[in-house]
This record gives structure tokens, C-alpha cells and sequence, in this order.
């Protein structure tokens, strides 16, 4: 896992960077930040997905990158391309792994010096975006990921909640978090917010709905949109195709569209 010594600086090519946070796991924190990097890209940006989510790095299975090599060139560790285009670079734990099912079992000061190599030594080049995948909650890794990406601005938070009460309540300490170390919040995503039939296109609150509009508006910053439960991006994810390429008629496409309009 040693990278080669590079110059610092490796993200000063980067215009912009959304760091992707949730209360908890399993409220679409991976998934905003694919979708969010794919609408993006064929909004005609350079993006790149850096994933420190440590233990549970689910981004290279959702773009299909799963069992890709990271190549070192003079300057680091090159980012996995995920297209043929090479418009999505992406650079994730995932990758130094012997195998997919390997659990990484580090202490703190482990996980937080790869953090830090991940900013510094990794070749990112020239980027409209990079999106950050973070792990769940307000962790040492997190703490590890704002000092480390703090000297290149702008520096944003996307949050992302579901509508309800108790996701709401985890999420106002992420945007406590947030307070507390200066990050600017770029807005609040509700995800999973409603299912739409496919048959009559009503919708269903499953699990209520306006938790994360309120949210943002209690706590003054933007709210960017509600995501709705659609089982064709459930289904992208899970074949690792681009859902913003593919479905543009699925329920789940006008918001995802219009939040990367936002960003
Ligand atoms: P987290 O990163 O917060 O742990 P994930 O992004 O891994 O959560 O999402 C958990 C599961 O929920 C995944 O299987 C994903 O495909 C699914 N999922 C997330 N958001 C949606 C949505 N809006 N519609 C359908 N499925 C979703």
C-alpha cells in the first residue's frame, strides 16, 4: 500500500469539493454521491469520486470499477477510471484490497494516515468536482478528512437524510459537525422520500415526507431536493450502469439532475 512520495498538492487542480455526509448508514449517502458525480459528468464536468468510506467502500461496485488496479506514476497513485471517456476518476479503499469481502480492521491512526494519502498522493489532475464519500456519522475519519482537505477551496458539505424523524435528528449533529469546523453546508438532500407507483405515478409517503426540507429550513442553509424510493436506480446501482444515461424517465431522475444543477 505505499504510494510513491509526491509533491503536495495534489487536489490544486480541483475547482470544487462536496464532501457527502449522513447521520447514518443505509440513507443513500453512496448513492447520492455516484449519482451526483454521473449527473456532473454528463453535465459535461471532470469529476472524481474519492470514497473514505474505509469499511464499507461501496462506490466501485456501484460504477462497476469493482477488481480495477490503481497504477503509481511519478506524481502517486492514479485514480481509477470509470469510463471510457476517462471523465470520472475514482480512487477508493476498495482497490488496495485483496478481495471484495476483505474487511479493513484498522485503528484510527491507520485509517487517518490513508486519508491523508489519499488527498496527497493521489494524481487527480484537473477536476470540475471531486465528491467525497465519507463514512456514516461524525467519526475521527471525518475529523482526518476536513483537515486534510481544508487548504483547497471551496470546501462543501452535502448532507443527506431520509424524511424521517429520527434520520432527521442524526442529521442535525452532522450539520452541528459541520459548524463546529467551519465547513460551509452546499444543502440537504431528503432521499428515499416517497415511492411513485409505476402504474397510476401517485405517490407513496413510505416514510413521510419533508423532514429534510425542514430541516435545512430550521437550520438556514439550502435545501436541494427530495429523491424519491425507485427501484430502477436500486437496480442501476446494483448492475453498476449509469443511471443518469439510462433511465432518464425514472422517477428518480429530474431530482438528481436538479441537484447536481445546484452544487
Ligand atoms: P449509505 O451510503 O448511506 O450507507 P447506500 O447509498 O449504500 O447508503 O444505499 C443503501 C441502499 O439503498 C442501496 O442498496 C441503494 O441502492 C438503495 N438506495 C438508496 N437510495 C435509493 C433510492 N432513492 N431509491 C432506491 N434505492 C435506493
Amino acid at each position: 500500500m505505499e504510494a510513491a512520495a509526491a509533491e503536495p498538492g495534489n487536489l490544486a487542480g480541483v475547482r470544487h469539493i462536496i464532501l457527502v455526509l449522513s447521520g447514518k448508514g443505509g440513507v443513500g449517502k453512496s448513492t447520492i454521491s455516484t449519482e451526483l458525480a454521473l449527473a456532473l459528468r454528463h453535465a459535461g464536468k471532470k469529476v472524481g469520486i474519492l470514497d473514505v468510506d474505509l469499511c464499507g467502500p461501496s462506490i466501485p461496485r456501484m460504477l462497476r470499477a469493482q477488481g480495477r488496479a490503481v497504477h503509481q506514476c511519478d506524481s502517486g497513485w492514479v485514480p481509477v477510471f470509470v469510463d471510457q471517456e476517462q471523465s470520472i476518476s475514482l480512487m477508493s479503499v476498495g482497490f488496495l484490497l485483496e478481495s471484495p469481502d476483505e474487511a479493513v480492521v484498522w485503528r484510527g491512526p491507520k485509517k487517518n494516515a490513508l486519508i491523508k494519502q489519499f488527498v496527497s498522493d493521489v494524481a487527480w489532475g484537473q477536476l470540475d468536482y471531486l465528491v467525497v464519500d465519507t463514512p456514516p456519522g461524525t467519526s475521527d475519519e471525518h475529523m482526518a478528512t476536513v483537515e486534510a482537505l481544508r487548504p483547497y477551496s471551496p470546501l462543501g458539505a452535502l448532507v443527506v437524510t431520509t424524511p424521517q424523524v429520527v434520520s432527521v435528528g442524526d442529521v442535525r449533529r452532522e450539520l452541528t459537525f459541520c459548524r463546529k469546523t467551519g465547513l460551509q453546508v452546499v444543502g440537504v438532500v431528503e432521499n428515499m422520500s416517497g415511492f411513485v407507483c409505476p402504474h397510476c405515478a401517485e405517490c407513496t409517503n413510505v416514510f413521510s415526507r419533508g423532514g429534510g426540507e425542514e430541516l435545512a429550513r430550521l437550520a438556514g442553509v439550502p435545501f436541494l431536493g427530495s429523491v424519491p424510493l425507485d427501484p430502477e436506480l436500486t437496480r442501476s446501482l446494483e448492475e453498476g450502469r449509469d443511471f443518469i444515461r439510462d433511465f432518464p424517465n425514472s422517477p428518480a431522475f429530474p431530482a438528481l439532475s436538479s441537484i447536481a444543477q445546484k452544487v
